[in-house]
């Protein structure tokens, strides 16, 4: 379990640099554009920011998911009942939780409900 715990806070401090790095980003764009007269209908590079910044917003909001799911394994491990499928109650083995730390269930229960 050391080295379960040694991967979730690697993977935690992943993802909260990549939040920080996107929300820099998000914020320099909205910057550079608010002094910038151009507009996406009539600059032809517009709507490349556009993408740009939709693109941003979805990889920052996926991070956030992502911490969030990560923060919470952290907890279970923390009170002690990380590693037991949400679905059937078995361990979920730890070949699994090497691969995705935040697993709440084991494969045959993840591949019924394949969000969790
Ligand atoms: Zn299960």
């Amino acid at each position: 379990m050391d080295s379960l715990a040694a991967l979730l806070e690697s993977r935690i401090m992943q993802r909260r640099a990549q939040i920080a790095a996107l929300t820099i980003g998000i914020d320099q764009m909205r910057t550079s554009r608010s002094l910038s007269t151009a507009d996406d209908e009539h600059d032809p590079e517009g709507s490349l920011v556009s993408l740009d910044q939709a693109r941003d917003a979805a990889l920052l909001r996926h991070a956030r998911s992502a911490l969030d799911e990560l923060s919470a394994a952290g907890q279970r491990l923390r009170d002690g009942c990380y590693g037991w499928c949400d679905g059937c109650g078995t361990s979920i083995p730890i070949d699994r939780l090497a691969v995705k730390p935040k697993a709440r269930c084991c494969v045959p229960c993840a591949l019924v409900e394949p969000r969790v």
